[in-house]
């Protein structure tokens, strides 16, 4: 693993990872546990997987392998409880991921009156997050600020997901007992990106 984005295991799927355990001499089910570390417990650094025996995660620290969270570098919070991200990325290239909590009452989409569940202790009883798929974007929409950037690049499978994690971990959510919406309406188009795209969503469908 020669650079940054080889050495970041965000983005890696649960075979791709059994991969990268066996060629740490380590047994199969490694995999599983990075890939629950990782994605569900969303645990952002190697040194803090407690179910990895510790001479492994030194092994993997000193290879200069890391989880690879994005960092959050801005938060811009409005009164009605919406949070618009900036997310740095290992290059320097930043995007923006919007938390909204409560929604419009109308994702369930079956017709229910979900504007009149009690909000849990976290003080909503849902939330959408809106994600960036590109650096930019080359659609240049004419109503759309993104549009002037241009297309700086496609993001990874990786930083797709870091950004929801990275938005779920600020708001200490529990996708056992809270609701969580996903929209790709941040940054970029996402069927311009589709394979990072469509192996970002399989990774938060598992
Ligand atoms: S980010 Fe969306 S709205 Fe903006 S230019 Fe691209 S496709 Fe159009």
């Amino acid at each position: 693993m020669a650079d940054q984005k080889q050495s970041s295991l965000l983005g890696h799927s649960f075979q791709e990872l059994s991969d990268v355990v066996q060629d740490f001499g380590q047994p199969a089910y490694r995999g599983r546990q990075l890939f629950d570390a990782i994605y569900r417990q969303r645990i952002a650094s190697i040194e803090q997987i407690s179910t990895l025996p510790r001479n492994m995660r030194g092994h993997l620290k000193s290879s200069g392998v890391e989880v690879g969270l994005p960092q959050i570098e801005k938060r811009f919070q409005s009164i009605d409880g919406t949070v618009r991200y900036l997310i740095l990325l290992a290059d320097g290239q930043s995007v923006e991921t919007v938390w909204m909590p409560e929604g419009d009452g109308g994702e369930a989409g079956d017709g229910s009156d979900s504007g009149n569940e009690q909000e849990n202790s976290s003080g909503f009883n849902r939330a959408t997050i809106c994600i960036s798929s590109q650096a930019g974007c080359a659609v240049n929409c004419q109503f759309c600020l993104t549009a002037q950037l241009g297309i700086k690049r496609n993001l990874t499978a990786g930083e797709i997901v870091g950004q929801v994690i990275a938005v779920l971990n600020d708001h200490h959510v529990d996708l056992e007992r809270q609701r969580l919406n996903l929209v790709f309406m941040g940054m970029g188009e996402p069927f311009l990106n589709y394979a990072n795209f469509i192996k970002a969503v399989r990774l938060m469908v598992e």
